[in-house]
């Protein structure tokens, strides 16, 4: 693999609350790693979701990573700035057709999969554990689809993950590094198919997750994506969603999670491994770094 001249690295947290030990382990290490390589390291806002994001969340972001010690450079790309952006790429989608709009409710969803193992026929689930998307909605017309959305049904524009690996010539892989030191890769094989048809866009909100990533990791030229163990899998859609739109791929590596005491992995609202938490307790950075071992 080539290196490249300068690495850049990033953090992209989602403002839908507060930071905890394992965004502070991530954030620490991309600092670690960018100061160790002479890269860059990059804060990103992911706040597509414009519900459960607030600036409240995100100016503690801030604050917290400040308190840290880590140092990102100016400005901050916020996602939810960029929508024009990722519905250009979606549009290249559309016309490619390899995404279709779905028009299944989550109730409509379940009914379909309870009725399928009703009969005693398993039904697939996605490495998050989730049902794969029943893809009838594929066999509409386009006149249909276009019937539907002019009546106003809700939908969401779905990946045809089928169709988009039957294009490919050759099996996807990506880079992954084997360890914290980033001195060797590994070459993984993607499976995109392990998801089934992945929400690509929404009705209101014309990106996902996985297209407005593979999207700004392309365009700030980041070339290691250093996120938790928990994305391993997803790197398989997103991989494939980058060759589908000529974007360059990164190198990745997905560290360990920081688990709480009960074994299980932290979320957003565990209070007590909160970052604001641990500071107005007294813990200091130092002793931050020294909790998730690094
Ligand atoms: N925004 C995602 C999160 O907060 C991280 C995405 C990524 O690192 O690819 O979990």
């Amino acid at each position: 693999m080539s290196i490249p001249a300068t690495p850049v690295f990033r953090f992209a947290p989602s403002p839908n609350g507060e930071l905890h030990l394992g965004h502070a382990y991530s954030a620490m290490l991309n600092a670690r790693l960018a100061e160790a390589t002479g890269g860059r390291l990059l804060v990103r806002i992911e706040d597509i979701d414009v519900t459960r994001c607030t600036p409240e969340f995100e100016a503690d972001i801030f604050r917290d990573l400040a308190w840290l010690g880590i140092e990102w450079e100016e400005p901050v790309r916020r996602q939810s700035e960029h929508f024009a952006e990722y519905e250009a790429l979606l549009l290249r989608l559309i016309n490619a057709e390899l995404v279709y709009p779905a028009f299944m409710s989550r109730g409509e969803i379940r009914a379909h999969i309870a009725e399928v193992e009703a009969k005693g026929r398993p039904w697939p689930r996605d490495p998050d554990g989730a049902p794969h998307y029943p893809a009838a909605d594929k066999k509409f017309s386009r006149a249909e689809r276009q019937r539907r959305i002019a009546k106003g049904a809700p939908f969401a524009w779905r990946l045809d993950t089928q169709a988009a690996i039957d294009r490919l010539d050759e099996p996807l892989f990506w880079q992954e590094f084997t360890d914290e030191t980033l001195a060797e890769t590994l070459a993984i094989q993607a499976r995109p198919e392990d998801w089934g048809d992945v929400v690509i866009a929404r009705r209101e909100i014309p990106t996902s997750y996985h297209l407005s990533v593979v999207a700004d990791d392309a365009l700030q030229g980041i070339t290691h994506v250093v996120r938790g163990r928990d994305l391993y899998a997803a790197t398989g859609i997103q991989r494939l969603l980058q060759h589908l739109l000529g974007l360059p791929a990164p190198a990745y590596f997905h560290h360990r999670l920081i688990v709480g005491s009960d074994g299980r992995k932290l979320s957003k609202s565990l209070g007590a491994s909160g970052v604001a938490a641990l500071r107005q307790a007294g813990v200091s950075p130092a002793e931050v770094r020294r909790m998730v071992g690094l």
